[in-house]
């Protein structure tokens, strides 16, 4: 029936304008500081939305979410250990695991977050024992955000790090420029064609700035 045709013709009209936008606000969000993408949110709630239902479409086509993986990976680990979840989502670590987990995010997806910018978050000094980002290290001011969670850490603490493998573009660099930040590379785990698991441990505060090599490639998602 054509009222039935222009019904389905719609809804893809629409499936491309929520894909577009998704690339959209996904492009801005990795060229722009972390304060901007503060203010892009706050000012439309609707693009954090749309930004998320992208995320979860196109990391739900990967044959594995490393989110899955770094909960795995925390308990092997003792509960008692205290984690901060930087770039939260919607939470998954907090709600898979028995550890104190503070989940940060620029919008509240779920009543566990704390709503504030990653570079600046509200906790103490050396009182977190693991730091994850997963898929979050959006931001062009990496090297602040992750003085900020060296500043979190305890001496010895866990950093994870989760990214697109494809935003690497040269992980040695990457590796040498986080031991100047204060991050000793403990393992590697480059089996995924998609992401690369990257664990680190706090040998001491940042040593000297800038880190020549911390760069990381937008992650800028095809039209399909
Ligand atoms: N870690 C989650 C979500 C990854 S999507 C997971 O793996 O499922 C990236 C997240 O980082 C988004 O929720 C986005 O809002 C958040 N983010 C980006 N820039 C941020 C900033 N400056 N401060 C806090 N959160 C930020």
């Amino acid at each position: 029936a054509p009222s039935g045709r222009s019904a389905a013709l719609r809804a893809r009209m629409e499936e491309r304008l929520l894909a577009a936008r998704f690339r959209y606000i996904n492009q801005q969000l990795y060229t722009s500081t972390s304060q901007e993408a503060a203010q892009l949110f706050q000012s439309d709630p609707e693009a954090f939305e749309i930004y998320h239902r992208g995320f979860a479409q196109q990391v739900g086509r990967w044959p594995e979410n490393p989110v899955h993986r770094i909960v795995r990976y925390l308990r092997r680990r003792p509960a008692s250990l205290v984690v901060a979840d930087f770039g939260c989502g919607d939470c998954k670590i907090a709600s898979s695991v028995k550890n104190k987990v503070h989940s940060f995010d620029l919008v509240p997806l779920s009543p566990l977050v704390t709503v504030c910018d990653m570079a600046k978050v509200p906790l103490a000094a050396e009182s977190v024992d693991v730091a994850v980002f997963c898929l979050a290290l959006m931001g062009t001011n990496l090297q602040e955000i992750l003085e900020e969670a060296n500043r979190v850490l305890k001496q010895g603490g866990t950093l994870m790090v989760a990214e697109v493998a494809s935003r690497f573009e040269d992980i040695r660099a990457f590796v040498n420029a986080m031991a100047q930040l204060g991050f000793k590379s403990v393992s590697k785990d480059l089996s995924s064609a998609f992401f690369h698991l990257l664990e680190f441990a706090k040998t001491g505060p940042p040593r000297r700035r800038p880190a020549p090599g911390l760069r990381l490639r937008p992650c800028l998602y095809k039209r399909r």
